[in-house]
């Protein structure tokens, strides 16, 4: 950026869930080493113990980037439901209480981005602060179907839907955190030769899938390292592995696996040389970081948008897909069904090539002069004016 021109200076409010932090922070990250001031607004309390840590050790790691503690009025929806969807909402219902705040900042505000979640009270914050209103949305696939929604829904199709910014693979930012236990235990697998298995932050299995899954990955005869959750919440997530996959099943499998309960730095797992494959859930975040590494996936879609991830990942070569293990819980996906899978991944020599050229075309986007570096950089340029 040339100097004759202000920094802009940006509020960046996040959504809830470490699928809908991460990104926020790894953008905050980016913005903020490109000039710009960033304000990132944390809703309080967050719902689960990760987001607490990760805002923590992000803020101490970017101490250039302002802290806004914003505290929600609570909301008990009528029904019980979803916990980070309940804050979704908490947060929309309390933004009338982030204007005044935001009002007085300085140096004043330039633009005002809000997660795709928390976009319709951001979008109310932007309007009365008089300023540009930018979506932070996953991905440019989910934003197409988004966009769709309205002629979907038999309405006259006349919104003119935002123009999209395609910013992306986001930079990953080297945050001390997480359990690093699966690392000296990888450090003694020959290259690729473990798969990865994890369902994201918030996507917990039935004892009876945990156990399939299980079956699935012994019978596959490959390495795993087996993130285990049985709880959505992390707070509430309280038993050990072994009372989860049984004593028999770790002591059988212990020269061939690790289970690990809790959170791992998903990033540095994927970076390990003997990482060869991944068995997710295909979580946009989870998608990306995989993509840049230009490793092979099993899509495993649980819920919500991860559907249109899997369509993509197949599409694309990055992975495969097997359409009929369904929805979280519609049937349970039996142990053999899994090994058929994961020796599939494993061992796809065209799969593992398709994947290595989306790894070298994303790393591409993000150098400079790159289709995303071009398109940060002048947006950046655009809010400076
Ligand atoms: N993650 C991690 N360690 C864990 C679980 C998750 O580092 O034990 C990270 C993962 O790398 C990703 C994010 O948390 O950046 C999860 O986002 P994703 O969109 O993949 O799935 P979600 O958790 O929203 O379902
Ligand atoms: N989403 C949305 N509005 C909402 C809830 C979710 O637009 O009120 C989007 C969200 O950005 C994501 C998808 O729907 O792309 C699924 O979100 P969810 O939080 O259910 O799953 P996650 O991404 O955390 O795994």
């Amino acid at each position: 950026m040339d100097n004759h021109h202000p920094s802009p200076h940006i509020a960046l409010l996040t959504g809830a869930g470490m699928g809908h932090l991460t990104p926020a922070l790894r953008l905050a990250a980016m913005l903020s080493s490109k000039n710009c001031q960033v304000t990132l607004i944390t809703p309080q309390p967050p719902v689960s113990t990760a987001e607490s840590s990760h805002i923590a050790a992000f803020l101490a790691a970017y101490p250039t980037i302002n802290r806004l503690d914003f505290q929600i009025v609570p909301y008990t929806p009528p029904e019980p439901t979803d916990p980070f969807a309940v804050q979704f909402e908490a947060v929309i219902r309390s933004v009338h209480l982030l204007t005044p705040l935001l009002a007085s900042v300085s140096p004043p505000l330039s633009a005002f981005f809000s997660d795709i979640t928390t976009a319709a009270g951001g979008h109310q914050v932007a309007e009365d602060l008089g300023l540009p209103h930018y979506v932070v949305s996953l991905s440019a696939r989910f934003s197409s179907f988004v966009a769709y929604v309205p002629y979907l829904i038999g309405s006259d199709g006349s919104i003119d839907f935002p123009p999209l910014l395609p910013i992306g693979p986001f930079e990953p930012h080297k945050l001390e955190i997480g359990d690093h236990k699966p690392l000296p235990w990888l450090d003694q697998q020959p290259p690729k030769s473990v798969v990865y298995v994890s369902f994201g932050s918030r996507t917990a299995m039935s004892r009876d899938q945990i156990r399939e899954l299980g079956k699935g990955l012994e019978e596959s005869g490959f390495k795993f390292l087996w993130v285990l959750k049985a709880k959505i919440v992390d707070k509430d997530d309280n038993e050990g592995p072994e009372e989860i996959v049984g004593d028999s099943f770790i002591g059988r499998t212990k020269h061939n696996g690790l289970v690990i309960k809790g959170w791992v730095n998903q990033e540095e797992i994927l970076s390990h040389p003997a990482v060869g494959g991944f068995v997710s859930h295909v979580g946009w975040n989870s998608v990306m970081e995989t993509a840049v590494r230009g490793m092979p996936m099993l899509a495993w879609p649980l819920l919500g948008d991860q559907k249109v991830y899997a369509g993509l990942v197949e599409a694309v070569g990055l992975g495969v897909w097997e359409k009929s293990w369904g929805w979280l819980g519609e049937r349970l996906v039996k142990g053999e069904e899994i090994a058929k899978m994961v020796k599939k991944v494993m061992c796809d020599e065209s799969l593992r090539e398709s994947a290595t050229i989306i790894g070298e075309e994303g790393m591409n986007a993000i150098k400079v002069g790159g289709s995303s570096y071009k398109v940060l950089m002048g947006t950046i340029q655009n809010l400076s004016i």
